[in-house]
């Protein structure tokens, strides 16, 4: 495939990141010094990440969140379905016990400064919404495999961009941190829907027939996962 991208330098760029814009163009953005050639090689690198972005069917958001780029103070999150405003507060991720939801998130984030990674309040909220997505959504699992009647190997919470559920054919169930997002009527939905796999490999009228017995809200939760499918490409 040929690849063809637009390059931008600045000088005040550190380091090279690569987008694909919503219209699916390339865009390189690269320190002012660094030559055409080590650009074409970081370009090649990417190849494989490039085509993915640019031959997704939906329309491509960019994630608000590219790696480096810090949380904002006002921006909201989603949690449980419900969106919550993100405020910034001074402190170590690490030794403040993290992110704090009370009626908003309180994310602790050093100055830069102080050392601070880039992007640490970024992860500080990820790790907070992986450890919920732990606590909540395995339980559920476990519950709703009685309830069908279903045996699967080990249920895990996963990192993907493009899914948000799956079952191998081990019967293992693989469900995205990022489900943790949406409201509980629409988790319920995606963990019956990969243990219904067990029972039924394809999506036939069988398979949805025990969707739909064992997720009463199927319906809703197929319009909700299409219209916050983006969330799947944002990195927090
Ligand atoms: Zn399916």
């Amino acid at each position: 495939m040929d690849l063809r991208y637009t390059i931008r330098r600045s000088a005040k760029r550190k380091r090279l990141t690569i987008t694909v814009e919503r219209d699916r163009s390339v865009v390189v953005h690269a320190p002012a010094a660094m030559p055409d050639a080590a650009i074409g090689r970081a370009v090649e690198a990417r190849r494989q990440w490039i085509r993915e972005k640019t031959r997704h069917g939906r329309k491509y958001r960019e994630p608000p969140h590219p790696p480096g780029k810090e949380l904002v103070n006002g921006e909201s999150a989603l949690y449980l379905g419900r969106s919550y405003r993100i405020e910034l507060v001074k402190g170590d991720a690490d030794d403040a016990g993290g992110v704090r939801l009370d009626r908003r998130f309180f994310v602790p984030v050093l100055p830069r400064a102080a050392g601070a990674p880039a992007g640490h309040g970024a992860t500080a909220m990820r790790d907070w919404y992986v450890a919920r997505a732990k606590e909540h959504i395995l339980p559920r699992v476990e519950r709703h495999a009685r309830s069908l009647g279903v045996r699967y190997g080990r249920a895990r919470i996963v990192d993907s961009r493009y899914r948000w559920g799956s079952c191998t054919v081990r019967g293992n169930v693989n469900i995205n941190w990022r489900l943790i997002k949406a409201p509980a009527f629409v988790i319920d939905y995606v963990i019956v829907h990969e243990l219904a796999h067990l029972i039924e490999p394809n999506h036939t009228e069988r398979f949805w027939g025990v969707v739909r017995a064992h997720a009463p809200g199927m319906e809703g939760a197929r319009s909700w996962l299409r219209e916050h499918g983006q969330l799947l490409e944002e990195l927090v």
